[in-house]
């Protein structure tokens, strides 16, 4: 997947970049990154919050981890949308992977912001997302639906291992 600095404006999603949508994790072999110990409750956070993250966009491809050092052993395809500062965090899923197998180490920020980060789809995510005034941002100028909390659009054959969340 493309690299991108942390803390800088996300250029992986289909919108202009924003100064307040920020990009973390998103790491590849040809650039150096953070490592070190982190706190493990923000690891069993992040966790959580992947089990069903809530997906602006309807597909943006799959990323491969490209730091293990023969075959990629990780995928993803969803991204973390975090929101905190008046901003929000944009994480690929596979950060999850740069922490556990590469030792990665976010931003203390972000960290912090993970741990105070409601359940995803929760009403307080929701309204977390909206206090930041970014959520209209997130709107999608190719016309893409935007899931809202509680239909799952992105719901097709890539997403085969979810189940369907009811609501
Ligand atoms: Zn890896």
């Amino acid at each position: 997947m493309t690299h991108q600095s942390d803390s800088s404006p996300c250029t992986a999603l289909p919108i202009p970049p924003h100064d307040r949508i920020i990009s973390i994790g998103w790491l590849d072999a040809d650039h150096p990154f953070e490592t070190g110990k982190i706190d493990r409750r923000v690891f069993d956070q992040l966790i959580e919050l992947l089990k069903s993250p809530w997906q602006p966009f309807v597909f943006m491809g799959i990323h491969e981890c490209s730091l293990c050092q023969f075959t990629g052993e990780a995928k993803g395809k969803s991204n973390l949308f975090v929101p905190a500062n008046n901003r929000i965090y944009v994480a690929p899923e596979l950060i999850a992977h740069y922490i556990n197998a590469h030792h990665y180490k976010p931003t203390d920020e972000f960290c912090d912001a993970i741990l105070s980060c409601p359940p995803m789809r929760s009403q307080q995510y929701r309204a977390a997302l909206s206090k930041t005034g970014l959520l209209k941002v997130l709107q999608n100028p190719i016309g893409q639906p935007m899931d809202e909390f509680t239909s799952r659009p992105e719901s097709g054959p890539l997403r085969e291992q979810e189940g369907d969340d009811g609501d």
